[in-house]
């Protein structure tokens, strides 16, 4: 079925998500595709998110003028992946289905408040 949102009216809402899982897989990837070490990608591209009930890799942020902060691959004009090929599986995944609650959000809001370049920070 046809998705219905589009990412490409989306400031890439959910590439500003805090805790986006990186697996030895994704690493491997991101690291063949800058032809760098695994360890190296690991800790450029990734940093170990530790408390008593999780023990992950999560991608790297950076501040961002959209949002507070985005994941270091997002292009902060374009709001574009730039390791598109090389994603994340977790990226490839999002959202799972062929609806997208940021994007209905963000629809609503840019019609209600007349605005088709509305951008809302909903976290
Ligand atoms: S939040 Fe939804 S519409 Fe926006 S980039 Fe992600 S998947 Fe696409
Ligand atoms: S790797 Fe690409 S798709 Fe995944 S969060 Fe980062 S910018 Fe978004």
């Amino acid at each position: 079925m046809k998705p219905r949102y589009d990412c490409l009216k989306c400031p890439g809402y959910c590439c500003s998500y805090g805790r986006i899982v990186v697996t030895e897989r994704d690493i491997a990837r991101l690291a063949r595709y800058f032809d760098i070490p695994v360890e190296k990608a690991r800790h450029r591209f990734a940093y170990r998110y530790r408390t008593k009930d999780v023990d992950e890799w999560i991608l790297r942020h950076r501040k961002d003028h959209v949002f507070r902060s985005v994941c270091r691959f997002l292009d902060p004009e374009t709001r574009r992946c730039t390791v598109y090929e090389a994603r994340p599986a977790v990226c490839r995944e999002y959202p799972d289905g062929i609806r997208c609650g940021y994007f209905e959000f963000l629809m609503f809001e840019r019609e209600h408040q007349d605005d088709p370049d509305l951008v809302i920070d909903a976290r």
